[in-house]
């Protein structure tokens, strides 16, 4: 059910009978060999797939994110934490005026994370609305289904190579890379972090099985919907 799809007398109507709506955070950011757009297209599909099974609308994915440490790539974007946390807040109010009260916000990379605190201070001032922020990637089942893939996996490696973020025509290193130093690459500024990544990955193959890659996007898509539909915490009689 993506609001692209919908007009507002539709969305008025679905507003009678349910109040959850579905908002994917992405990045444009070096993905090494995959696309720049690769966490923004695996929160957006998620979102879209789950809204679909669960009739949620979808609102359009944010495509740009936090991601400073990658600047010195070509084709990054990264907004300022101060941007992105308004960015978000103004959302989150427009949502809630809209009438929605239960935000499952599915985030596709790890440098938005920090907008949690954002979130909490957004729902000190809206009590009566619940937000959830789903690091779709890292979360328990879906990890585990990672791991027991392969434990080297990281940002820009096999795990992020579904056939919808991979690129037609390249073709992708075949050795494994050994895993990066993340508490180094933490200290270091854009261009020295690009001196020491090289092509961008994280480390960990750069490509498994479709079979595989598939158990791990079936164990997001149920892992995601187990909490559309049973994740929230019910507002207290005076939270509404
Ligand atoms: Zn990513």
């Amino acid at each position: 059910m993506q609001i692209a799809n919908m007009n507002w007398f539709q969305l008025d109507t679905y507003l009678k009978h349910d109040n959850r709506v579905i908002l994917p955070l992405g990045s444009t950011e070096q993905h090494a060999w995959l696309s720049l757009c690769t966490d923004h297209i695996l929160a957006s599909r998620l979102a879209n797939e789950v809204g679909d099974l669960c009739g949620v609308p979808v609102y359009p994915g944010l495509p740009f994110g936090m991601a400073p440490y990658f600047s010195a790539f070509p084709g990054t974007i990264s907004l300022t934490p101060d941007t992105y946390q308004r960015l978000i807040s103004d959302i989150l109010t427009s949502l809630y005026t809209s009438g929605f009260r239960r935000i499952l916000i599915i985030n596709g990379h790890g440098g938005n994370s920090p907008v949690q605190a954002q979130i909490h201070h957004w729902l000190n001032q809206h009590p009566g609305a619940r937000v959830l922020l789903h690091n779709w990637w890292s979360a328990p089942h879906t990890r585990r289904q990672v791991q027991h893939c392969a434990t080297n996996a990281s940002h820009a490696s096999w795990m992020e190579n579904f056939p919808w973020t991979r690129l037609a025509g390249v073709t992708l290193p075949d050795h494994e890379k050994p895993a990066l130093d993340v508490a180094q690459l933490a200290q270091l500024p854009a261009g020295a972090v690009r001196e020491y990544i090289g092509d961008g990955n994280y480390g960990g193959q750069y490509q498994r099985s479709d079979e595989e890659m598939l158990a791990i996007w079936q164990t997001a898509r149920q892992e995601t919907r187990q909490l559309l539909e049973h994740g929230w915490v019910e507002p207290t009689a005076g939270q509404r």
